[in-house]
C-alpha cells in the first residue's frame, strides 16, 4: 500500500517507498501486543497516530498477537480503529481471532494464512536453490521444510544458512540437520522400534545419551509425538496420496517407517501417543525433566505389553477370600512358599508393590476369617497396611519398606 508502482497489489521492491521499508522506515511500525497490553500503551498508541508519516504515504501498526490485548485497551482503542486518520493503516495479526472484541472484527478486511504445502514448498526452495547456483537435494528440501514447520520465511533462511555452510558443495539433509542444530531423527527410531521389541533398557539408554548431550526433553518428546502421529496415519492410510500432505518424512525414512507400521498394532501407536501426550504437557511443570522422560518411555514399555504389572492390574481389586485365584498372579513372582512370607525388595524388573499385593491375596485367601469386612473393598495400598497392622496385632514382626 506504500509502493509507488505496486503491480497487480505486488510491491515492486525498487521504489523509494519499497526501498525506505526495507531499511526499516521509522512510519512503520510493529507492537508486540502480548508486551504492550495495557491502557497506557493504548493511549499512547492513540496520540501517536496523529502524526502524520514522514516518509511514506501511510503510518502503518502492525499490532502482532491482537488478542492479548486487555478489554480496557480494546476499548481505548476502539474510537481510534473506527475512525483512524486517513494517513494511518493498522494491521491486527492474531491466531485466536475469537478472542478478538466482534467490535473490532467488524471493522477488519480479513485475511487468513494458512501452512504452505510441503509440496509447493519444497518446489519453491528447490526454484530459490537453482537460483542461486546452490545444488539442494530434494530430501534435504523436504527436511527444510518439515523443520520451518510450514512456514516459508523460516525455510528461507534456513536454505541460506544451508548454502553458505555447503559452499557450493551438495546441501544434503545431513548437512541441513548441522546447519540447523538438530539432532538426526535416528533417536526417535531407536526409542520406538525399543519400545516395540519392549526393549526398555535400550530406550533408556538412548534418553541418557541425550541427556548427556544437553537434549532437551521437552523437545524429545515433541519429537516423538510428530513421529507417532506419522505412524497412526501411515498405519490407517499408507497408500493414500493424502498421508504424504499430512506428515513429512524424508525419503530416507520411508523404509524404516514401513518397517515400524508393520511391526505396531493400530492400538499400541494410540496408547503410546496418548502417554506421551499426557507427559509432554507435564514435562514443562517438573524439576527432573530426564525422570519424566524416562518414565514417559518405561510406561510406553509397560503399554506394550512388557510388563505384567501394569497400572490396571494394580487397581484391579485382589480377590475376594470366596474366590482364590492364584492364576492370575504377576507372572514374575515365585509361588510364595506356604506361611513365609516373599521377600519384600522384589526383583528389579517387578513393581515394588507386585510382591506385597501378592502377599495380601495370599493371606487373604488362606485367612478369610481374619478379615474384617470392609477390607475388600479396600484399595490395594490401604490393604497391604490393613494386613500389616493385623499382622503386627498378631505378634508377628513386620518390616516396614
Ligand atoms: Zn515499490
Amino acid at each position: 500500500m506504500n509502493c509507488l508502482n505496486p503491480d497487480g497489489g505486488n510491491p515492486c521492491l525498487v521504489c523509494t517507498a519499497c526501498l525506505a521499508i526495507d531499511d526499516g522506515a521509522q512510519d512503520i511500525s510493529e507492537i508486540d501486543a502480548a508486551s504492550n497490553r495495557g491502557i497506557d500503551d493504548a493511549r499512547m498508541l492513540r496520540e501517536e497516530i496523529r502524526y502524520a508519516p514522514v516518509a511514506l504515504k501511510y503510518r502503518v501498526y502492525i499490532i502482532d498477537e491482537v488478542h492479548m490485548l486487555t478489554t480496557e485497551a480494546f476499548n481505548a482503542l476502539l474510537k481510534t480503529l473506527e475512525e483512524p486518520p486517513a494517513h494511518v493503516v493498522f494491521i491486527l495479526a492474531t491466531t485466536e481471532n475469537h478472542k478478538v472484541p466482534l467490535t473490532i472484527l467488524s471493522r477488519c478486511q480479513r485475511f487468513e494464512f494458512k501452512r504452505i504445502l510441503t509440496s509447493d514448498s519444497v518446489a519453491y526452495l528447490t526454484q530459490v536453490a537453482r537460483k542461486e547456483g546452490a545444488k539442494l537435494v530434494e530430501s534435504a528440501a523436504e527436511l527444510i521444510s518439515r523443520l520451518s514447520d510450514g512456514g516459508m520465511r523460516d525455510a528461507l533462511s534456513l536454505l541460506e544458512t544451508c548454502i553458505s555452510v555447503a559452499g557450493g558443495a551438495e546441501i544434503t539433509p545431513e548437512l541441513v540437520k548441522n546447519s540447523a542444530g538438530v539432532a538426526g531423527s535416528e533417536h526417535v527410531f531407536g526409542i520406538s522400534e525399543a519400545i516395540l521389541n519392549k526393549d526398555y533398557p535400550a530406550a533408556l539408554k538412548i534418553i541418557s545419551d541425550l541427556h548427556n548431550s544437553s537434549k532437551d526433553m521437552g523437545r524429545l518428546l515433541q519429537e516423538l509425538i510428530r513421529h507417532y502421529r506419522n505412524l497412526m496415519l501411515l498405519k490407517l492410510m499408507p497408500d493414500n496420496p493424502d498421508t504424504a500432505e499430512m506428515i513429512v518424512i524424508v525419503s530416507e525414512e520411508s523404509a524404516a517407517y514401513q518397517k515400524l507400521t508393520q511391526g505396531y498394532s493400530l492400538q499400541q501407536i494410540l496408547k503410546n501417543l496418548e502417554v506421551i501426550e499426557e507427559y509432554a504437557e507435564k514435562i514443562p511443570r517438573r524439576a527432573d525433566k530426564r525422570l519424566a522422560a524416562e518414565m514417559c518411555v518405561v510406561q510406553m514399555t509397560v503399554d506394550s505389553g512388557q510388563w505384567i504389572v501394569d497400572s490396571g492390574q494394580l487397581n484391579k481389586p485382589v480377590m475376594s477370600p470366596q474366590t482364590p485365584q492364584p492364576q492370575v498372579q504377576p507372572q514374575p513372582i515365585a509361588p510364595p512358599k506356604p506361611q513365609s512370607l516373599p521377600p519384600m525388595n522384589s526383583t528389579q524388573e517387578t513393581a515394588p508393590w507386585a510382591s506385597a499385593l501378592a502377599t495380601v491375596s495370599r493371606l487373604e485367601a488362606e485367612t478369610p476369617a481374619e478379615l474384617p469386612p470392609p477390607v475388600a473393598e479396600l484399595q490395594p495400598v490401604e490393604k497391604i497396611y490393613s494386613f500389616i497392622n493385623l499382622l503386627k496385632q498378631k505378634g508377628i514382626e513386620v518390616k516396614e519398606r
